[in-house]
């Protein structure tokens, strides 16, 4: 059976869904990017919905398009136990990429959160990352010394060491104060 493509019915659950889906993405601290991204409503659309469930207008300007950030040491941590989480759901469970993103969030949240450290990752950073990730612009790993998995830039040496087994000097002695430690 197939459903006619005009079905003004059909066009109104989408668009419904559409607008249930942005509010999610809003409410978990999305930025307008984001939103165009993972969503099909128009951004003046957007903007209206983002200022009624926000109370404020979005804030302005681009997300920095670099990969470095993910690669720094603390980043990287985090960064690489988002990826981790977001891999074994999306293995898990069957949820469209909006969906997917949001639980492995909270679920990094959550963990770090137990671990008694704040996240670093935002929600949208979380999205860029998935993003540069799908892109190829960056990969995960296996760290030669502990077999952990972790983000790194694509083509890395296959005795990579990572930062937890390895960190950099500048730790120092507080290496392990406010830091996540996988293992
Ligand atoms: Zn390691």
């Amino acid at each position: 059976m197939s459903t006619p493509a005009k079905s003004p019915v059909k066009s109104i659950l989408d668009e419904s869904r559409q607008i249930e889906r942005a509010a999610m993405l809003i409410r978990m601290g999305a930025r307008m990017q984001l939103l165009e991204s993972e969503t099909t409503l128009s951004y003046e659309r957007l903007i209206r919905l983002y200022k009624e469930i926000a109370g404020r207008s979005p804030s302005k300007g681009q997300l920095p398009f670099s990969t470095d950030w993910f690669l720094t040491w603390q980043e990287n941590v985090h960064s690489s136990l988002l990826l981790g989480i977001h891999e074994y759901l999306s293995k898990a469970m069957a949820l469209d990429a909006a969906e997917l993103l949001v639980k492995a969030y909270r679920l990094y949240v959550e963990q770090v959160g137990t671990a008694g450290v704040d996240p670093l990752l935002s929600f949208t950073r979380a999205w860029r990352l998935v993003k540069f990730i799908d892109a190829g612009m960056l990969t995960r790993t296996r760290c030669a010394r502990c077999g952990g998995q972790f983000v790194t830039a694509p083509y890395e040496s296959r005795h990579f060491i990572c930062g937890l087994c390895n960190p950099p000097a500048r730790a120092g002695k507080s290496k392990t104060a406010g830091a996540l430690m996988l293992h």
